[in-house]
């Protein structure tokens, strides 16, 4: 028996991040559109070619993208605002304005939101519909990507950003949930049958619409807008006499509350998350069934991990829900987007971890073994030599305990999660200790990495410098930025971050039981990537980190330094985590290694923190009935945990990516920080309501301007933006910063944007 293998999509940045370096180069002049496109399908014939010659049944195509697949379902549907149409610039400068904004001789205009996608630290646009978006079929992409396939002997299965989740996710023109009218709702459902249909004609065997969103809880009138969308959808897979299956594809949770609908719907397929959510969706299963026709596509091998299938389980998976149906397809459990490319060339890891590890490549070899022994009757199994190779990655431990930290962990007491006195005494405190103005104006922590920096630890690394020239190289740049910051007139200084490549992996490499690759990176936004160190044994602190820069450039200044910090649940969530221990014990033993560290620093004089919890919100889990028992109810007191220690009089900042901690609010102030920054420029300012009802007690810094585009803000701008916070927060809790660090932006926009945002935090305290 054969059974069918599915991959839900692929990683598009190339082996070698090519795709960013001939876009960054396109933005920079560097290179034309022109070998934009070439490198780009160069890399779909790579990509579809890879997973041809591992067998894959189910290739995908429209996986690829050039900045982000939101975005281009967006544009799929015209979903377009005036603003950018307005520019009147050809297909690639319309995407591009709406991905990072356009300042130019065609105009001026900021870019659309971003948000975290899911659980994961990948970033989408936010399409927004106005009252003027006219929904059609915008994009030829789809069609043109299939038939480029086609054209090298590879019959790709489309896949798109379904319709619910798209109308779920985008916002109107004031950032709000979308008013889902039944124009609406039939006229993106149209689009959807159009192109569906569209395949089919083109002798498509399969099309996968992707329905993350149906993982998340359900608000009244969901699951009617999902069984109107695809009533008007499921029609359209004949045409011409030809019929095109549709897979129905959901992943990072389980969709138990809709599989009895979704099933009755009578989709080709249905793509379950047997990671995320799977004791959930083989109960649905093994309670409502498996229609005739339905293929389940059991999504067994993780997007969403480096390591190795467990082939035992995911083979047991697939028996259980052949309880229910003989129609069982082997798929990623998500898209391998998430993952890095290969770990070919890995060559810093022993090749006894090594073995341990299934990236994206490796992955598609994992789905045709486990395919493979799927179709195998169960003596064939007992002497199969797969099978018992990958049994064997599995038997014993990987790697021994630490007792030292098992120790300190059981040690642990209520009180070494507590600071004390109480935040408001505290906040006194400080106030006078440091002397600061109203409205105190900071930065995020990181200043622009430029290219010569990026060069000077290049040759740090190929031994080509000494430490010491490295360093004092480093010594130099923080001289200059803090004379910088000290000249446009900041408040709180930072050294500026560039003594590190990354906020966790530099961290990472401080610190006892972390692994490195060299080139497993992903895409985290647009052409940004990240390269996540991998947790491998029990983390401890093997020496002080930051203490030296910090203590450096304290000695620069008069003025307060802010030291910078990485917190724990970041570090843990910007890591590939270990799978044998729980997230929980992780974090634990991050928190008491950044302890040490932020003890360190108070010791060596700095008197205000940054511990970054960037990444906090972005594992929240999707289901609210889970956000405190599986994720807060650890996390917050983690981070106590980390600054529990410290004197009445030393403030601990934090900062985060993102806004949308409304409902949140009351576990960000149990963080028990002083003052939290975050980015708030680009999304809606909800979260000002939440922080103003909730007599939200930590000092914040919203971020008052864009530093994910290039953009310049005028001082106007921020003014305009520093009094409408001003309406929701009490001014002594106010301070003013841009909405992340500036570590990928350049000086020629860097400088002038914060001088506007100094001027423009004078201009309003002068009026005050
Ligand atoms: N301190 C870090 C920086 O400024 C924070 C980055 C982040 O929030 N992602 O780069
Ligand atoms: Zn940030």
């Amino acid at each position: 028996m054969s059974v069918l293998t599915s991959v839900s999509g692929f990683p598009r940045i190339g082996q070698n991040r090519e795709l960013k370096k001939i876009i960054e180069g396109y933005w920079k002049g560097a290179n034309d559109i022109d070998a934009v496109r070439a490198t780009a399908k160069e890399l779909r014939a790579k990509h579809w070619k890879l997973q041809q010659d591992a067998g894959i049944d189910l290739i995908p195509s429209n996986d690829f993208s050039y900045y982000d697949q939101m975005l281009d379902t967006a544009i799929l549907l015209n979903v377009i605002p005036q603003r950018y149409q307005r520019l009147g610039l050809d297909e690639e400068g319309t995407l591009f304005a709406m991905a990072r904004g356009y300042q130019g001789e065609a105009g001026d205009v900021t870019a659309l939101p971003m948000k975290k996608w899911f659980t994961t630290n990948y970033h989408y646009l936010v399409p927004e519909v106005d009252a003027a978006t006219e929904i059609k079929l915008n994009s030829t992409k789809a069609f043109d990507e299939y038939a480029e396939a086609k054209a090298l002997g590879v019959d790709t299965k489309p896949v798109f950003i379904g319709p619910y989740t798209f109308l779920k996710l985008a916002r109107n023109s004031e950032a709000q949930e979308l008013e889902l009218d039944k124009g609406l709702v039939q006229a993106v459902a149209g689009v959807y049958a159009q192109v569906l249909a569209k395949f089919a004609a083109l002798g498509a065997a399969w099309a996968q619409f992707d329905e993350p969103y149906l993982v998340l809880d359900k608000e009244p009138g969901d699951v009617e807008l999902f069984k109107s969308l695809y009533a008007k959808i499921l029609p359209a897979r004949e045409s011409d006499g030809k019929r095109v299956k549709l897979l129905l594809n959901t992943y990072f949770g389980h969709i138990a509350d809709v599989y009895e609908t979704v099933n009755l719907l009578g989709f080709d397929g249905v793509g379950l998350d047997l990671n995320e959510g799977r004791e959930e969706n083989l109960a649905a299963v093994e309670r409502f069934g498996v229609g005739e026709a339905t293929t389940i596509f059991a999504g067994v091998v993780n997007g969403r991990n480096i390591w190795r299938n467990n082939y035992a389980v995911s083979l047991g998976l697939i028996d259980a829900l052949r309880q229910k149906t003989a129609n069982v397809a082997v798929a990623t459990a998500s898209s391998l987007l998430h993952v890095p490319f290969s770990t070919e060339g890995e060559t810093g890891i022993d090749a006894d971890k090594l073995k341990h590890f299934a990236f994206a490549v490796e992955k598609l070899g994992e789905l045709k073994e486990i395919a493979t022994l799927a179709g195998e009757d169960e003596a064939a199994l007992k002497s199969d030599a797969a099978l018992a190779a990958n049994q064997a990655l599995f038997d014993g431990t990987r790697t021994p305990a630490d007792p030292a930290v098992a120790k300190r962990i059981a040690d642990l007491t209520d009180a070494d999660f507590t600071r004390l006195p109480a935040r408001a005494e505290r906040q006194k405190l400080q106030r006078e200790a440091l002397g600061l103005p109203l409205l105190p104006t900071t930065t995020i922590g990181s200043f622009p990495q430029t290219r010569e920096i990026r060069a000077e630890r290049a040759k740090l690394r190929k031994g080509e410098i000494t430490k010491e020239a490295y360093d004092e190289f480093i010594k130099a740049q923080i001289d200059a930025c803090i004379r910088h910051q000290e000249e446009i007139g900041l408040d709180v200084l930072v050294h500026g971050e560039f003594e590190r490549n990354d906020m966790v992996e530099y961290f990472g490499q401080n610190l006892n039981g972390f692994l490195f690759t060299k080139n497993a990176w992903v895409q985290s936004y647009g052409t940004r990537c990240v390269k996540p160190p991998i947790v491998w044994g029990d983390v401890s602190r093997a020496k002080p980190i930051t203490v030296e820069w910090s203590a450096y450039a304290q000695s620069k200044t008069k003025h307060v330094m802010k030291g910078m910090l990485t917190g724990p649940v970041t570090i843990l969530n910007w890591s590939w985590p270990r799978e044998d221990i729980t997230h929980e014990q992780q974090t634990q033993q991050l928190a008491l290694a950044i302890r040490d560290e932020v003890l360190d620093l108070e010791a060596a004089g700095i008197k205000v923190i940054q511990i970054d919890e960037a990444a906090l919100r972005e594992k929240l889990p999707l289901r609210k009935s889970d956000w405190h028992v599986k994720y807060l109810d650890w996390a917050v007191p983690a981070f106590r945990l980390v600054h529990s220690a410290v004197k009445p009089t030393t403030q601990i900042h934090t900062h985060m990516c993102y806004s949308e901690f409304n409902d949140i609010i009351r576990d960000i102030d149990a963080m028990d920080a002083d003052v939290i920054s975050f980015e708030a420029s680009r999304g809606d300012l909800v979260v000002l309501d939440a922080i103003h009802d909730a007599h939200f007690e930590t000092e914040a810094g919203p971020g008052v301007y864009d530093i994910h585009s290039p953009r310049i803000p005028s001082e106007q701008e921020i003014e305009d933006r520093i009094y409408e916070i001003l309406k929701k927060m009490d001014v002594e809790k106010v301070w003013i910063n841009p909405d992340c660090g500036l570590k990928t932006r350049g000086d020629a926009e860097t400088w002038p944007s914060l001088e506007h945002l100094v001027a423009a935090a004078k201009a309003v305290r002068a009026k005050l």
